[in-house]
């Protein structure tokens, strides 16, 4: 029942949000707006914008959870993904100097595009977020007898161990006010966990504070298929 709850608020909250959203933007591109509102509305623009984000992240987990089971087995091009992933972060007005993307595989994931997509630009946004300017962030794929493999590794700002075993819970956060900042809704890796769980995969963790931080989602073998062309080559 609590669930259905958040699923039916986060769907209510939605079009109220937009409407407020929309306002605050062309009230931002009103030439005739006073100069001591130019610095509030802004604000209120990004402050609506979090609301938005964490709405959505709220029901992208609800349906997440709703569904349960196996995610389907469509073909999923991850490497075309990951270089939109990759192309998206290095739009970013901030982000690391370096965001390097290395493909070491043609095969494809059997799974679910939208749920693998979020999966992974979770968590290239996290790496770009959580890492300054001078950093770097380095996408990787690729699949071997274990299956498929794909790891975003940054020389950010770390996580000391204590918290690890905690971060994909809902809302948590090493550092509360720096993901606010940030405009983390504090959901983004328990969607990763949900979306990995249905695909039967894993994410493994590794992280030193103040170096930097792995994060890598394994697939099973089954869940890894070659490309068309590469079968008739075979
Ligand atoms: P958020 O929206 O706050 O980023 P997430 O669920 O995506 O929420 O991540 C949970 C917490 O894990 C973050 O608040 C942050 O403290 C930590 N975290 C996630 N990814 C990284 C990373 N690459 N480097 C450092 N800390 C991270």
């Amino acid at each position: 029942m609590r669930k259905d709850f958040v699923a039916n608020a986060s769907h209510e909250l939605r079009s109220p949000l937009t409407v407020i959203s929309g306002y605050l933007d062309s009230l931002a591109d009103e030439p005739a707006l006073d100069p001591a509102w130019q610095q509030p509305v802004q604000e209120m623009r990004r402050q609506s914008d979090r609301m938005r984000g964490i709405v959505q992240d709220l029901l992208e987990l609800s349906r997440l959870e709703a569904q349960g089971g196996e995610a389907e087995r469509a073909l999923v091009d991850v490497g075309g993904m990951l270089a939109l992933i990759r192309k998206d972060a290095l739009a970013r007005p901030e982000r690391p100097s370096i965001v390097s993307l290395q493909l070491d595989s043609d095969d494809l994931l059997l799974g679910s595009e939208t749920e693998l997509h979020s999966i992974f630009a979770n968590l290239v946004s996290n790496a770009v977020k959580y890492t300054p300017a001078a950093g770097r962030v380095d996408i990787r794929w690729w699949t071997d007898e274990q299956g498929g493999h794909v790891e975003v590794r940054d020389t950010g700002i770390g996580i000391p161990p204590e918290h690890l075993p905690r971060l994909t819970e809902r809302f948590y956060r090493v550092d509360a006010g720096r993901s606010r900042k940030l405009g983390g809704s504090g959901l983004g890796l328990a969607i990763v966990k949900h979306a990995l769980q249905r695909h039967d995969g894993r994410l493994e963790v590794h992280s030193v504070e103040g170096q930097g931080s792995t994060f890598a989602c394994h697939f099973p073998p089954e869940r890894v298929a070659p490309r068309a062309g590469d079968v008739a080559a075979s």
